[in-house]
């Protein structure tokens, strides 16, 4: 038997489950960040790969002595940086599956599954989101999504490109100075050029500043350039500030240029229903990615790309090889003529497994509460004549500083972090430095934040004094 026999497989894969089983109900036994030194890890393991087969038992019991140890815990109900998230119950039983077909949805006909569940569940959280956008399709993470819809409106402006690899004019592309670094990437993986791309300035609420994106417009025009695209984020990284997408798509419409909005954090919440201020306008844009494993407690990875113009996506990226040409149906869809990859994950079973064990409703209550959170938190903050609430809180994250120095936030995030209770981490606002309570785990509440919020006060008395 080359692999392991169904019997062992039975006997490690229960003893796994059951780990997994205590492991979720008390991340919290663990420190939540790794106390490892750089280079720890690589020390302990040996350095030259097993000859012989060792067993599971041994397999298992060297993750618990060596690797765990070296884990830093994104379940812990205290891991409160960047943007928390925590893969649910219903989504690790979907991974698990995924691994064991093992499916690759090269084409439709390599398994109608992979790709039909991906059009059904995608519809669904369209419909709940509200979105006209009628095309989606599962990505890993929010940077290739966005990567492929920038890719499709170079397409339109310039369709020569494909060919020849030039364009007449530089192409310029417009976000606004607190879009993620993930459009910066996508403008030199496209070899669209760094200095083509604009920062627009944004608002005092770190929004981008509409009147500021048509003058830039303007002026790129005057200079001989081409604009194609704007980028909207709804739900930035560093505060979850929504662009004004209705001012923006009037533009986008005026000048012909491809609107994408980035909703990779924020996208997820306009499932509930009072919440459709984060993508109104949303309606108008050519292309949208959210990311489930931001926000719907889906595991890493699982970015989701929508567009209303599949047709040049398409356009992009159509490249059939001999070897892959199947029959011609118009209900037979291949993912991969629409993008990079030509292998793709089961990722679609995850969505269908969660999706259905939460149902819309929970979901939404789940994430209303979070943002409830954040908010009764931000004001408890703000109420403290030592700390100040520096952005406003929308959604379920919280900007915040001690009043003093750049260096006694950073410090004060330091202690905190180095307890093993919490995990906060900092972003630049105005040249200042904040701290962020960013909350999104499925296990944090109340509690966690009055003990995170009593924990700062404490610590902070040493640093100000
Ligand atoms: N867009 C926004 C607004 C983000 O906040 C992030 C990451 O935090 C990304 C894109 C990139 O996401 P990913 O890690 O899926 O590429």
């Amino acid at each position: 038997m080359p692999d392991l026999s169904p019997e062992e497989f039975q006997r490690a894969g229960h003893q796994l489950v059951d780990w997994i089983a205590g492991y979720l109900a008390k991340p919290e036994r663990y420190p939540l960040l790794s106390r490892n030194h750089p280079g720890e890890l690589i020390d302990a393991l040996p350095a030259h790969g097993p000859a012989q087969p060792e067993s599971m038992e041994q397999v298992l019991a060297d993750f618990e002595r060596v690797l765990l140890p070296a884990l830093t815990h994104w379940n812990h109900p205290g891991f409160l940086a960047y943007f928390a998230t925590s893969a649910s119950a219903p989504g690790i039983l979907a991974e698990l599956l995924i691994a064991a077909l093992n499916n690759n949805g090269i084409l439709w006909k390599t398994s109608p599954a992979v790709t039909e569940l991906e059009i059904v569940v995608l519809n669904w959280l369209r419909e709940w989101m509200g979105l006209p956008l009628q095309f989606g399709m599962i990505f890993d993470t929010a940077s290739i999504s966005s990567l492929h819809a920038i890719a499709a409106a170079r397409e339109l402006a310039a369709p020569a490109i494909r060919q020849t690899g030039r364009s007449e004019k530089p192409l310029t592309l417009y976000c606004s100075e607190h879009a993620h670094s993930s459009i910066d990437k996508a403008v030199i993986a496209l070899g669209l050029g760094q200095q083509n791309l604009r920062k627009i300035t944004a608002d005092d609420e770190f929004r981008m500043d509409p009147e500021t994106l048509e003058a830039a417009i303007v002026d790129d025009l005057a200079e001989g350039t081409k604009p194609f695209c704007i980028v909207a984020t709804a739900g930035t990284t560093s505060t979850t500030s929504i662009d004004p997408i209705p001012a923006i798509a009037r533009i986008a419409q005026r000048y012909k240029l491809w609107l994408h909005v980035d909703s990779a954090y924020a996208g997820s919440a306009a499932i509930v229903p009072e919440f459709g201020f984060i993508l109104e306008g949303a309606e108008h844009a050519d292309s949208l990615v959210v990311n489930p494993h931001k926000w719907l407690f889906t595991p890493m990875d699982c970015s989701v790309l929508y567009t209303r113009r599949p047709e040049i996506l398409h356009r992009a990226f159509s490249l059939v090889p001999d070897y892959l040409q199947t029959a011609d149906d118009p209900r037979r869809v291949n993912f991969m003529e629409y993008g990079i990859p030509l292998g793709r994950r089961f990722r679609a079973l995850k969505l269908w497994f969660i999706f259905r064990a939460f149902g819309r409703e929970r979901l939404a209550a789940i994430i209303r509460d979070q943002v409830l959170m954040a908010q009764e938190l931000a004001v408890e903050i703000g109420a403290d004549p030592r700390f100040e609430v520096v952005a406003p809180v929308p959604l379920s994250v919280v900007c915040f500083r001690l009043r003093g120095s750049d260096e006694s936030n950073l410090e004060l995030m330091g202690l905190i972090n180095a307890e093993g209770d919490f995990y906060l981490s900092h972003t630049v606002l105005n040249g200042r430095t904040v701290l962020r309570i960013a909350i999104g785990n499925l296990g944090t509440t109340r509690d966690t934040l009055q003990r995170l919020w009593t924990r700062l006060r404490e610590l902070s008395a040493s640093l100000i004094a």
